[in-house]
């Protein structure tokens, strides 16, 4: 079943006389990803421009067994798109056409090589809103993002990319294009074959076009930073924020005291936008139109943070005047630079119910601490964040050791401490390489062999992103 490694460059070019290669060279000239700077590795590099030149192609090594591995941004936190010295790399960088807005439909059709924040952009530009949004809006693309199932800052309010995703275009390994560009909200016509493409991190087919579900723009946003005393009263405020605001509230962003200190040390990380050293802090978005928000008839959101002050569920509380404000608070959520330039740096992406967040993390911080005492300064951290009310929380761990068994030992950690909870160990992330010796503890058995049955069918020689999610067995 297995996909013959690829040969050298040279003689791929040969035998691909058709298309337009690039040398290892041109690939070292890269960084691996957004989360590793060294050069990038691979055969040869190949930038389709359109569905039928990546069917073309994906025929040739369908017939010669060869291993493909796919790339949107290269800002995947599992590695998913990170290839070997001996893989094929086709990188969809050049297909980025925004095809159609459709008004009336409410619909987009876009090529999957799209940099997310430009068809947030365009979609503006006519008054609608693609709810999807990152952190990496700048760099990754609309198929890394259906890939991977992206989550984000307003699956509270809007749901994961799953939720948008009406149709798509997908290339399967053999090269055959499933055209599957339905624009309907409703069509239940048999299998919604759409699925098996999101959130399978590319390993059934390559996506070539989306057709993605459009709102209506939010025009009003309001910010505002909250600090709490205690973690119970966490999702005592979100409930408290949703009876207010409603459906207004589109993002509820949490980050435990050690983060938010660590990202705003003074003379290392960003201006802290309110008083360092509480044990807890709610960054939040409320949005709407002209009758609901904050800015147009002054006050739903300062009335609402007034209440949960005067109810003892925070402690203090800060809104954004302007767009710099803004921008300010939502810095200290999503550059966290200052952490991550601590080598080595381990993140993690689980979810478990709320309710048992403090105690999971709470035992995490102790056994890594206990782990690497180093030093009064230098001890091991972990610093943590995350998508609280989709029960989502991002882990960094720093060990200040980079022996060989800190990645191992810190994975133990934050695994084997949620499985209790019935936690997963990837909320939206995905699995990639780096998670997969972990998948057993949120899937059993017999959904994993399911998984594997799939892959074998679509990809019956495993040259497409090979040896991703699982491992392949001669049993399945
Ligand atoms: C600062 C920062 C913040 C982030 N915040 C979030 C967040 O809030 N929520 C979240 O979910 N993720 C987040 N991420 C992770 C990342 O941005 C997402 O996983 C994103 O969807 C990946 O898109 P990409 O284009 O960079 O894909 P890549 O990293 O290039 O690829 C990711 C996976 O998808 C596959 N793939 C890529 N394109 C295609 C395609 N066209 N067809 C089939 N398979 C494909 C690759 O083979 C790989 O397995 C963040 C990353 C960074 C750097």
């Amino acid at each position: 079943m297995a996909a013959t490694p690829a040969t050298a460059y040279g003689t791929l070019a040969e035998r691909f006389p058709d298309f337009d290669l690039k040398p290892p060279d041109v690939i070292a000239a890269r960084a691996t990803s957004f989360w590793d700077p060294s050069p990038a590795r691979g055969a040869c590099l190949f930038k389709p421009t359109s569905t039928d030149e990546v069917s073309r192609f994906m025929r040739h090594c369908h017939e010669e067994r060869l291993p493909v591995v796919i790339q949107g941004g290269r800002t995947g936190c599992a590695g998913g798109a990170v290839a070997g010295d001996g893989q094929i790399i086709m990188s969809l960088e050049a297909m980025t056409e925004i095809e159609e807005i459709d008004e009336t439909g409410r619909t987009v059709t876009v090529q999957a090589g799209c940099i997310l924040q430009t068809l947030q952009d365009a979609v503006a530009e006519k008054g609608f809103l693609l709810p999807l949004d990152l952190g990496a809006r700048g760099s990754c693309t609309i198929g890394g993002n259906v890939a991977t199932n992206a989550g984000g800052i307003n699956v509270l309010r809007y749901g994961m990319v799953r939720a948008h995703v009406l149709g798509l275009e997908a290339v399967l390994p053999d090269g055959t294009v499933l055209s599957s560009l339905n624009r309907m909200l409703k069509n239940n016509s048999g299998y919604d074959l759409k699925q098996l493409f999101i959130g399978s991190e590319g390993t059934l087919g390559i996506v070539t076009r989306v057709v993605l579900r459009l709102e209506e723009a939010q025009p009003h946003r309001d910010t505002a930073l909250v600090a709490l005393d205690r973690f119970d009263a966490v999702p005592l405020f979100l409930r408290h924020m949703q009876r207010h605001l409603g459906g207004g509230l589109t993002a509820f962003e949490a980050m435990w005291g050690d983060y938010y200190d660590a990202v705003t040390l003074p003379g290392h990380g960003h201006a802290a936008p309110m008083a360092r050293g509480a044990p807890y802090y709610v960054l939040l978005d409320s949005t709407g139109n002209a009758d609901n928000t904050e800015t147009m008839n002054g006050g739903i959101l300062t009335d609402a943070l007034a209440a949960a002050l005067d109810d003892g569920l925070i402690t203090d509380a800060v809104i954004a005047k302007s767009a710099r404000e803004t921008e300010n608070l939502w810095i200290v959520r999503e550059n966290f630079e200052a952490i991550t330039a601590q080598t080595p740096c381990f993140l993690y992406d689980v979810s478990l119910p709320m309710q048992h967040m403090d105690t999971y993390v709470t035992a995490v911080q102790r056994q890594v601490r206990q782990k690497w005492p180093a030093n009064r300064e230098q001890e091991g951290q972990c610093h943590v964040l995350g998508h609280v009310a989709d029960g989502n929380l991002h882990l960094f761990i720093c060990p200040f050791t980079d022996g060989p068994d800190a990645k191992p030992v810190a994975d133990r950690i934050v695994y084997e401490t949620l499985t209790p909870y019935g936690g997963a160990v990837s909320a939206e992330h995905g699995i990639g390489h780096d998670k997969k010796d972990w998948l057993g503890i949120t899937r059993d058995e017999t959904e994993v062999a399911l998984m594997r049955r799939l892959k074998r069918t679509i990809d019956p020689r495993g040259i497409l992103n090979p040896g991703l999610i699982f491992d392949m067995t001669g049993q399945d």
